[in-house]
């Protein structure tokens, strides 16, 4: 099995450890491939996009040609995982705490809306454990993260947490073969969202 991991900006190396060790747990044969160009979009079985900033990377994802290729392979059925800026840039919904509406490139592939920054600056960064829906309990990074604040159509949310200022906040959601967390799942090294996504791979 070859787990792509979108390789354009962000924290897509600890995405690289955290999907072999997952790979490793779940005793498939497999390995990973850094999606730097629409080339290796070919030959993967599933894609992660990562955290990072979500304006920068779909800018990228643009200018290298990949921003509808993704999305409409994604639409096709190939099993993604979004993390933070990666979740963002598969809602179909954007807006920004601050901001409000802003233009920029998404792939627009979930039923779901996403408020980016939702939690405040850097400094307002959380780490928690939440409970993820039929799996236990995992420890969470919210690192300038968004909120799943809409979900409809097909789109399940997964886990949740009340949040002391916003109050009831969707931290991750699956639709389909597509999965968007808010949080960094990899920076607490957790394999759980990892692993889910290979089994989508599988069946
Ligand atoms: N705040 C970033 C954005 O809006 C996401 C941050 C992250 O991926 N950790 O794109």
């Amino acid at each position: 099995m070859r787990i792509g991991v979108l390789a354009l900006q962000g924290d897509y190396m600890d995405h690289v450890e955290i999907t072999r060790k997952a790979l490793q747990t779940k005793k498939v044969s497999g390995g990973v491939v850094l999606v730097k160009d629409k080339d290796s979009l070919k030959s993967i079985d599933a894609i992660i996009i990562p955290g990072g900033e979500s304006t920068v990377i779909g800018r990228l994802l643009e200018r290298t040609g990949m921003l509808e290729e993704l999305g409409s392979i994604i639409a096709g059925g190939l099993p993604a995982l979004g993390t933070c800026a990666g979740a963002i840039l598969m809602a179909k919904k954007v807006r920004d705490k601050v901001a409000g509406e802003v233009k920029q490139p998404i792939m627009g592939v979930m039923s779901i809306g996403v408020l980016r920054n939702a939690f405040g600056r850097q400094r307002e960064s959380f780490e928690m454990e939440l409970e993820v829906g039929g799996y236990g309990r995992i420890r969470a990074a919210f690192i300038r993260a968004p909120a799943i604040v809409e979900l409809w159509g097909d789109a399940r949310e997964l886990s949740w947490f009340e949040h002391p200022e916003i109050g009831r906040v969707a931290a991750l959601a699956v639709e389909g073969s597509m999965i968007a967390s808010a949080f960094h799942p990899e920076i607490t090294g957790e394999t759980l969202l990892h692993e889910i996504l290979i089994d989508m791979v599988k069946r």
